[in-house]
């Protein structure tokens, strides 16, 4: 069985699209304590080219979350399997993810720092499958809305493999 990326969405209207997240962020965020929360594995690339797009003093802390489901279903439930380095409580928190799809996982973010005293928490997603949503999460700064299908490349994986592919495709077998 042969494997070929199809290709969803280019280098170029990603860098255009991050380009204009970054500019937006950092006007709303001019006079705030801004900390991003990268989401680990598969923001790391999102979040290295939205960082750089974001004219303002900020942090950068990283979360490793491991979530269980069933086959590429997420279940919700959500382990920490790295902390963040600092205390969040009365900074201005924008968590990076790679992808909404069911909602759950982001969900499950926001009750958790919530108890963690921010000022404000808001979420920057570069892709959301609306298709596929089980609850209602807000996503404040959004690249994409992309249709039901499983997406790699830019930091998003198959089994680990590539996230070092530096647009967004779709993984067809024949
Ligand atoms: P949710 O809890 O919203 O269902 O799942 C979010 C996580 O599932 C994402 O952060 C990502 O790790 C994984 N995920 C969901 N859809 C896709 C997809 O199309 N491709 C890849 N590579 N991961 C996905």
């Amino acid at each position: 069985m042969s494997e070929r990326l199809v290709n969803m969405l280019s280098t170029e209207e990603i860098a255009a699209r991050v380009r204009d997240l970054g500019a937006q962020i950092t006007k709303d965020y001019k006079d705030k304590n801004l900390v991003l929360v990268v989401v680990l594995k598969g923001s790391f690339v999102f979040a290295s080219d939205l960082c750089r797009a974001i004219d303002l003093p900020l942090r950068i802390d990283f979360l490793g979350v491991r979530s269980y489901g069933e086959g590429t279903e997420s279940s919700g439930v959500v382990q920490i399997t790295h902390d963040l380095s600092k205390p969040i409580a009365n900074e201005d928190v924008i968590i990076v993810e790679d992808i909404v799809d069911t909602g759950l996982t982001i969900a499950h973010l926001m009750d958790l720092f919530r108890t963690r005293n921010p000022r404000s928490v808001k979420v920057c997603a570069l892709l959301h499958k609306p298709a596929r949503a089980r609850v209602s999460v807000g996503i404040d700064y959004l690249g994409f809305t992309i249709e039901d299908k499983f997406v790699v490349g830019y930091g998003l994986d198959f089994a680990e493999r590539y996230r070092n592919i530096p647009y967004i495709g779709v993984v067809e077998r024949s």
